[in-house]
């Protein structure tokens, strides 16, 4: 059979027409590069615009009655410059004009958006020669508007069999009833995804402006050592903490039939990028720490209360308050007196006298504590596992910079240590930490 490598652009290698030039030549170099997935064009410098933040102005906008026309000219000005400069035959005004009608006209919040990367495929498909093929003819959602994965993947296939070469815009599908629903920012990754599991690809290719990850954020750490190979849960622990680059829920459509996503930076297209595998694929070299990711902001309340551990039903009752809250836990290490909840402070925040006045209830403890203003440090790396005193040389490097660490957890895959600090030490902890390993 022959071998399909599935292609998603983000936005800004997709910003202006200069960039579409590099698209295709990246396309046309590989003829296994079948199925192309792009996103709405991005910024093409740091003032400018993403057309689809204009696209929720013009939504917002139209929904209060108020005129868009302005915020649609600079949408409809981007396309139509893109269209210019490419010299295609393709009457994208029209489009345009067909698309501010309906969004006048109420259309929902996720069509506008979606246009975004609707305009962009249908352009792309015109440049490239390869048949358009709409997401919302093959990614399905069901009532609740998530994912049916087994569907669309049926969908995915049978649709694209007969269809050597497409573009499939990102970012949405469509529900039963056949409305536009849009995935999360940043979705168009999950497209690519989708589109991959469903032709069975051998490789998905995700296409951005940096040429892979980081150890650390460089926005903090200057200069730091590249990763050419991941595996799928250790970026999963990483994106979770906010690592940016990849949509976090890019993993699970491609996860069980194990198809590698290769990171690649359009600007520099002979970079090699980063792998990201199975965790059965065989890695030549093995560091302990893959990556360091860290957020701030999380609430700590620490509970006490003496024999918790005999006191049945105790974390049962603790979990229901924040349930019936609505607040979810990210983290609860215990030891045999005390127990932690590390909760997200944007969620807590306006619910925080009321949660703990529960808890006192319902829990009874001896004290309660809270620590506000807490950021978590995960050290990521599946080497950590063959590794003795990971943690040690961690701490070390912590205390050595001053920097007081509230709470320790080491999840039981031994594949992260999560670490509680001050928001105010998060920069100095992960300085610390990459230096003591790189
Ligand atoms: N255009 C969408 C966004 O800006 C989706 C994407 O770029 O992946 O979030």
């Amino acid at each position: 059979m022959e071998e399909v490598v599935v292609a998603k652009f983000g936005g800004s290698s997709l910003a202006d027409s200069k960039q579409f030039t590099k698209v295709k030549d990246i396309v046309t170099s590989d003829k296994r590069r079948r199925y192309i997935v792009p996103s709405a064009p991005g910024k093409r410098s740091g003032d400018d615009h993403k057309i689809t933040d204009l696209l929720y102005m013009c939504y917002q906008l139209a929904s209060h009655g108020i005129n868009f026309d302005e915020v649609y000219s600079i949408i409809s000005k981007r396309y139509e410059d893109i269209c210019s400069d490419l010299e295609l035959d393709l009457d994208i005004k029209e489009i345009l004009t067909d698309i501010k009608y309906k969004i006048q006209e109420g259309a929902t919040r996720d069509y506008t958006a979606s246009r975004g990367e609707y305009l962009n495929a249908l352009i792309l498909s015109e440049y490239l020669g390869f048949e358009f093929v709409d997401a919302k003819d093959l990614i399905v959602l069901d009532k609740g508007d998530k994912l049916d994965l087994e569907k669309t993947k049926k969908n995915v296939a049978s649709t694209l069999a007969d269809i050597p070469y497409a573009v499939i815009p990102g970012f949405y599908g469509a529900n039963e009833e056949g409305h536009i629903i849009t995935f999360s920012r940043g979705g168009s990754d999950i497209t690519g995804s989708i589109i991959a599991s469903g032709v069975d690809a051998v490789l998905y290719e995700n296409w951005t402006d940096v040429s892979g990850f980081y150890m650390a954020d460089p926005r903090i750490v200057d200069n730091p050592r590249h990763i050419d190979t991941i595996t799928y849960r250790e970026l999963r622990e990483l994106s979770y903490m906010g690592a940016p680059v990849l949509h976090e829920e890019s993993i699970f459509p491609i996860k069980s039939a194990e198809i590698p996503i290769n990171i690649k930076n359009t600007n520099r297209p002979e970079d090699p990028g980063t792998m990201i595998v199975s965790e059965s694929a065989p890695i030549n070299h093995l560091e302990t720490i893959t990556g360091i990711a860290g957020k701030k902001d999380f609430t700590v309340i620490s509970i006490e209360k003496t024999r918790m551990n005999e006191d049945k039903g105790f974390f049962r009752k603790l979990v229901s308050v924040l349930e019936s809250n609505d607040v979810s836990i990210e983290h609860m290490p215990s030891s045999i007196d005390s127990i932690s909840l590390i909760v997200s402070s944007s969620e807590i925040n306006s619910k925080l006298d009321k949660v703990i006045e529960e808890i006192r209830i319902y829990c009874k403890p001896d004290s309660i504590t809270t620590y506000p203003e807490m950021a978590l440090i995960a050290v990521v790396g599946r080497g950590m596992i063959n590794t003795k005193g990971t943690s040690a040389k961690i701490f070390t490097a912590l205390a050595n910079n001053g920097v007081n660490i509230r709470m320790i957890t080491q999840g039981s895959s031994e594949l992260n240590i999560i670490i509680g600090i001050k928001n105010k030490d998060f920069d100095k902890a992960i300085s610390a930490i990459y230096e003591a390993y790189k």
